[in-house]
């Protein structure tokens, strides 16, 4: 995610547009009633408690004397790894990440344990970072003194988040999982979502660098809209999956072959074709029930040699969002191409372009809609 991304994903997404506008406009498929999950009564109210990696699971070294203080956090200190942009987005990269930080920071700066009280690889997995920090949360009270900011290592949550965001944006997958997290520690601790800092807020340094310190804002945001999700009614439970077989709701070119080569594909099989500067778009139609906030995940074959940059279109209420997917890697589940807002209405809601600068064919697997 370095160098330029802003000026390819424009030609992109302007190329890409035009064939979203064309087929929601002037296709009219008759297919299959939409699959609309039942009304779930049991939908959880309060903000969804997320899978955090304890340091016994990622295997963390036991640590020098910590300091666990009986007063509560009032604030989230967000910050970056400053290291690679990594694209390997395994739980297997994430724990070896969290104990490489662990051993630099014991090692190297001769402090006690891990100086952030937790981390979030670039694939979204949250991990423990200084021990006890997990389950002073989950209890809601007290934390553990860290090393991540100073002046605030007794005040402040410290979040690292893999990669450096000085001029690339982070994924959205480590994005979502932010959020979630952020509203998680906000209800535990009873921390206003307004609460939410850089580390440059307090020190003079680069982190968390400033394309993520200028979307602390949206964070904010965001969290705060989790937080209010909790309590409230719930809007009605969506969800539907469709794959390039179901029947009327996916809709592609001759261009477009068919494999079933790859193990991780969803259902039978799934469609391919080389990346080409055209206009020759796989589309998901669905039929949306109410304007609302809708994560868009992807399924796909994750094959060394497939396309690694492939654009993923979403129909958003803003206008057509492009999400550049590597579908060379991280296959075979759902990977989340962000939440957006929808509108109502039974159409194209995704699309996969060929408009893709990089070699290697690109997939239309599978897609998955749910209302959050
Ligand atoms: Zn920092």
């Amino acid at each position: 995610m370095t160098g330029n991304p802003l000026s390819r994903r424009d030609v992109v997404r302007g190329a890409v547009f035009l064939g979203v506008g064309a087929a929601a406009g002037g296709l009219s498929i008759a297919g299959a009633p939409p699959a609309l999950a039942a009304p779930d009564e049991s939908s959880v109210l309060a903000v969804p408690v997320p899978t955090i990696a304890s340091c016994a699971t990622w295997g963390a070294r036991s640590p020098g004397s910590l300091s666990v203080i009986s007063s509560s956090p009032d604030k989230i200190v967000i910050h970056h790894t400053a290291g690679a942009n990594s694209t390997t987005y395994t739980q297997a990269h994430a724990y070896a990440m969290a104990r490489s930080i662990q051993s630099f920071h014991m090692d190297g700066n001769g402090w006690s344990d891990s100086g952030q009280h937790f981390t979030i690889s670039r694939g979204g997995y949250i991990m423990e970072g200084r021990h006890n920090s997990l389950a002073r949360l989950r209890a809601g009270s007290g934390m553990v003194v860290g090393a991540h900011c100073p002046g605030q290592n007794d005040k402040g949550i410290g979040i690292e988040n893999e990669g450096t965001y000085t001029s690339a944006t982070p994924p959205a997958a480590l994005y979502d999982k932010l959020v979630q997290f952020c509203a998680y520690i906000c209800e535990q601790y009873d921390i206003g979502a307004s609460r939410i800092y850089g580390h440059r807020d307090y020190i003079a340094t680069a982190c968390p660098g400033n394309v993520l310190y200028g979307m602390l804002p949206q964070l904010r945001t965001d969290v705060a809209e989790a937080l209010a999700g909790g309590g409230t009614t719930p809007p009605p439970a969506f969800s539907t999956i469709i794959d390039n077989t179901t029947s009327g709701r996916f809709t592609a070119s001759a261009n477009w072959l068919t494999s079933s080569y790859s193990a991780e594909r969803y259902g039978a099989d799934y469609r391919y074709a080389n990346p080409e500067a055209i206009s020759d778009v796989a589309y998901y139609k669905a039929n949306i029930p109410a304007e609302g906030t809708y994560r868009v995940e992807a399924w796909y074959p994750g094959i060394a040699g497939y396309n690694t940059a492939t654009p993923y279109v979403v129909l958003a209420k803003s206008g057509s969002q492009t999400v550049v997917v590597d579908q060379s890697t991280g296959g075979g589940a759902w990977r989340s191409l962000g939440n957006f807002t929808l509108t109502a209405g039974d159409k194209n809601v995704v699309g996969v372009s060929r408009w893709s600068g990089a070699t290697g064919y690109v997939v239309a697997d599978a897609v998955r809609i749910t209302r959050v």
